[in-house]
């Protein structure tokens, strides 16, 4: 039912929710209380795994760019590829946290293509 609440409304009551704001004044939810906080909250989650990420591994997306110009694309089709089998998988429970990582790195990779980008012109 609140899967299509304007993008400032409680996820839990559906009341509009100001900006920046933690808690639901009306519910006292104190989740992340709209869609645009939850947003938020994942944008924030993609730049602290980039950050490991891009540690751990190196300039590794960079360096294949320099190689590959059209490297996203190979990274965007291994992922949906990836996304495919999960979601086609018959244990869809088991699988929904690789699905959500799985969405993460594809967003990720979306991400790194703008800042590569950015960086090279
Ligand atoms: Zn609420």
């Amino acid at each position: 039912m609140f899967s299509r609440l304007k993008d400032d409304c409680c996820v839990s009551c559906g009341h509009y929710v100001p900006e920046g704001r933690m808690v639901c004044l009306n519910c006292e939810n104190d989740k992340p209380v709209s869609k645009k906080q939850i947003h938020s909250d994942i944008c924030q989650e993609l730049n602290v795994i980039y950050a490991k990420k891009n540690h751990d591994y190196g300039d590794s997306f960079a360096n294949l760019r320099d190689e590959l110009p059209d490297a996203i694309l190979v990274r965007i089709y291994d992922k949906y590829s990836r996304l495919k089998t999960l979601m086609n998988g018959h244990e869809r429970q088991v699988m929904d946290e690789s699905i959500e990582d799985t969405l993460r790195d594809l967003a990720n990779y979306c991400i790194m293509e703008l800042v590569e980008r950015k960086v090279s012109q």
